[in-house]
């Protein structure tokens, strides 16, 4: 049942593919709630269809995507029926995102600092000046030593886990309700994904946001959920607190991810 405390709720979700000779359905029926202030970790296998329903959170599926049911509420309204103006401000706005990689986020001939000025534009009407101070602050809560350096690179300048740093400090600085993190530490070494992991822990907790976490890893669960989504095959095949998921798994699928894990 939808309550108070769900920021975005699925109800019966259903999306498919369809190549000419025959549909295939990637999402069957999905129904699940995203709590205000939590972490959610949403973990399957790949191929599972975690990223389509990121996708489909954010009003962006493929265009080959049909989808045949369902609603997406956030705040209790249907994103399905917003033209895609308002979803262009949803996202980026209310939603923030990051992917596991950054090429869709950077533009290779503009410095890190263009890319922010452009958003606060966008999402804030904020000054060239202003929009640069809150950056440098923002890239200071990213851990940067140096975030003037960092807002004067260019994107191939930067290594790897510092460009995942700066795509996450992009995504929260329009201040969202919501960040969606798509497998945003899958490509990186072990101490810069516990860094990354660290980061959108303290953000979650200083401003009460809602985080839908995606990974296929149950060690990145352990650390960073509240509550857990395991999906299989399209579909949610069990969900419940992270204590209650990791200790009294009840389907055979969660079972032997943590048999995996363990
Ligand atoms: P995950 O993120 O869990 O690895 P995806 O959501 O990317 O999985 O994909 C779920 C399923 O949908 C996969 O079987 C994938 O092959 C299929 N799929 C994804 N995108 C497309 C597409 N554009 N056309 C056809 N099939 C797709
Ligand atoms: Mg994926």
């Amino acid at each position: 049942m939808p309550t108070e405390i769900d920021l975005l709720r699925v109800n019966g979700l259903t999306l498919s593919f369809d190549d000419g000779a025959m549909k295939k359905d990637v999402l069957k029926q999905l129904s699940f709630s995203l709590l205000r202030g939590r972490v959610t970790a949403l973990i399957g296998e790949s191929g599972s269809g975690k990223s389509l329903t990121a996708q489909a959170l954010l009003g962006m599926l493929p265009q080959e995507a049909h989808v045949s049911s369902g609603t997406i509420l956030f705040e209790g309204e249907d994103i399905r029926t917003w033209s895609e103006h308002l979803l262009q401000s949803y996202r980026g706005g209310q939603v923030g995102i990051v992917f596991q990689d950054t090429f869709g986020t950077f533009d290779p001939l503009y410095r890190v600092g263009s890319h922010f000025q452009e958003l606060y534009a966008v999402h804030a009407k904020l000054s060239k000046s202003k929009a640069k101070e809150r950056a440098l602050q923002l890239l200071g809560e990213m851990q940067f030593p140096d975030p003037d350096r960092v807002y004067r690179a260019y994107p191939h300048e930067l290594s790897g886990g510092m460009r995942q740093r700066v795509q996450l400090g992009l995504a929260l600085a329009p201040e969202p309700k919501l960040l969606i993190a798509d497998e945003p530490t899958t490509a990186l070494d072990m101490p810069i994904q516990a860094d990354i992991l660290r980061l959108i822990s303290r953000w979650n907790r200083r401003t009460g946001a809602s985080v839908l976490f995606i990974t296929h890893d149950l060690g990145v669960v352990d650390e960073i959920a509240d509550e857990v989504l395991v999906m299989q095959h399209g579909e949610i095949v069990e969900s419940g607190s992270k204590l209650d998921i990791m200790t009294r798994p009840a389907h055979s699928h969660t079972k032997a991810l943590l048999a995996d894990y363990a």
